[in-house]
């Protein structure tokens, strides 16, 4: 294992200058940092976005060119010898500009890909030039000439055998000569088309990179020092969390807390890299060690909240002590591609929800043509505005009573597709999104603030 360490940083740690300048300091002071993945600047994935899905209206096209050019001059405008940096960024919004042109006239995922890929190009330029310019001996590099994924834009899949390989062979070689800036969230597929791994992948682009040049530790910069017990956003009672166990954390990541990309602890985890994740605008505050081995495992651990769930129930008479019914429906969202995330059953319905959509975001939706053929099955019915709450902990489906405190808590709410057992780590529930903060907060008084 080398003894180095991969940071990333993300959106809001390289909004402009200062944030930017910040990123430096914290990379100068740790000379094992040889690494460094960088997210778009904070706002600029979003703009990309809204003209990927494509803006017929040219006056608001320009205006979100315009936005975009702004961001990235404030920071160019401060930088002592802008000129290269600034030649490759405008570079860059001409291909933004006839993207998005094209975008508004036929839109695709893999245009997309192509545009939203945009921000991390640019950022990195301007991170690069920067860090120069203090005196570090940074060097860019296009992360599409390693991180290699399959070609399901939006939400691509690394292949871990072909990025080792590279990594080995053009990534690590350089770190040993300098301190290498590249992009989190994109990928190329074997056609060199570009890919990206979802929103918010950057910091699952991080722990993929780690663990192709097997790094020794991943730093993850964000705006907060470190997971807390929720989102502290929500609940400004909540408190940073020391030190959590990786299968914590990954439930934590997958059920929503935006904090870490659902898959990012995967590849840490098979390479056992411990991962850091703090504040970039208070470094000095510490933050949170995921680690395989942790001192303390308690009942309670933390609430994550995912909104934007998508819930279709199928009923049908004909399911009363039948076989085979879930198994056909199963079978209709095998055909489509559409992977459920949570599932409850009675006698003759059963209800899911359907797994988070790729890069270009909003609620997953049933394609019509899977509607079709479960209609052929049984009634369908679906229903957006929910959010997904999960409690978080340890050996909660062997402890007794709490559910009783927990469910006691909500007795207002109403809450839909109790999900409790199937994992001694969490118990869940949806419920309507005008009500899940409140649902948070009370519950993050009873459970974490007593
Ligand atoms: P970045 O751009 O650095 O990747 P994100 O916005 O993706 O940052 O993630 C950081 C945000 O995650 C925080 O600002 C916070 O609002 C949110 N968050 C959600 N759950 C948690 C949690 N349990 N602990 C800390 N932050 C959380
Ligand atoms: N820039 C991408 C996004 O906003 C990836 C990331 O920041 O992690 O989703
Ligand atoms: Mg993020």
């Amino acid at each position: 294992m080398s003894n180095f360490n991969v940071a990333k940083f993300g959106g809001t740690s390289v909004a402009n200058f200062e944030a930017m300048s910040r990123c430096a300091a914290i990379i100068e002071a740790n000379p094992n940092t040889k690494l460094v993945v960088s997210s778009a600047c904070s706002g600029v994935t979003n703009l990309l976005v809204e003209l990927a899905n494509g803006v017929q209206d040219q006056h608001r096209r320009s205006e979100i060119l315009s936005q975009l050019a702004d961001i990235h001059n404030a920071i160019l405008d401060q930088l002592e010898s802008p000129t290269q940096a600034a030649s490759e960024v405008y570079t860059i919004l001409d291909t933004v500009t006839t993207l998005a042109e094209a975008a508004s006239i036929q839109a695709s995922t893999k245009l997309t890909d192509h545009l939203v890929a945009c921000g991390e190009l640019m950022s990195t330029h301007i991170l690069t030039q920067l860090m120069k310019e203090r005196g570090i001996p940074a060097t860019r590099f296009d992360i599409r000439e390693v991180l290699r994924t399959d070609d399901a834009f939006g939400k691509a899949e690394p292949e871990l055998g072909t990025i080792s390989q590279l990594a080995s062979q053009s990534l690590a070689p350089l770190c040993q000569d300098y301190v290498v800036i590249t992009q989190g969230f994109i990928g190329a597929d074997a056609q060199g088309n570009t890919t990206t791994l979802g929103r918010g992948g950057s910091d699952y682009s991080a722990a993929l990179i780690a663990e192709a040049v097997k790094a020794s530790g991943l730093e993850i910069w964000t705006d907060v020092p470190g997971i807390y017990t929720t989102d502290p956003r929500i609940a400004p009672k909540a408190s940073p969390i020391a030190e959590i166990s990786f299968s914590e954390a990954s439930e934590m990541a997958n059920f929503g807390a935006k904090i870490l990309h659902p898959s990012t602890l995967i590849p840490a985890l098979r390479h056992d890299i411990p991962v850091f994740v703090g504040s970039s605008k208070e470094p000095e505050k510490g933050g949170t060690w995921i680690r395989h081995q942790v001192e303390s495992s308690p009942l309670f651990r933390a609430l994550a909240l995912r909104c934007n769930q998508t819930m279709v129930t199928l009923r049908s008479e004909n399911m009363f002590h039948a076989y085979g019914f879930l198994a056909r429906v199963f079978e209709i969202l095998a055909k489509h591609k559409i992977s459920v995330d949570l599932i409850t059953t009675s006698e003759i319905s059963v209800s899911l929800t359907l797994d988070q959509t790729d890069t270009s975001g909003g609620a997953p939706q049933l394609p019509q043509a899977a509607r079709a053929e479960l209609e052929e099955l049984c009634r369908v019915e679906v229903e957006h505005n929910l959010c997904l709450v999960a409690l978080i902990g340890n050996n909660m489906s062997e402890s007794k009573g709490y559910a009783k405190q927990v469910f006691g808590t909500l007795e207002d709410f109403n809450l839909r597709m109790i999900c409790y057992g199937a994992s001694p780590h969490n118990l869940c529930f949806l419920l309507h999104e005008s009500v899940s903060k409140q649902a948070i907060q009370k519950l993050h008084t009873e459970l974490f603030e007593k």
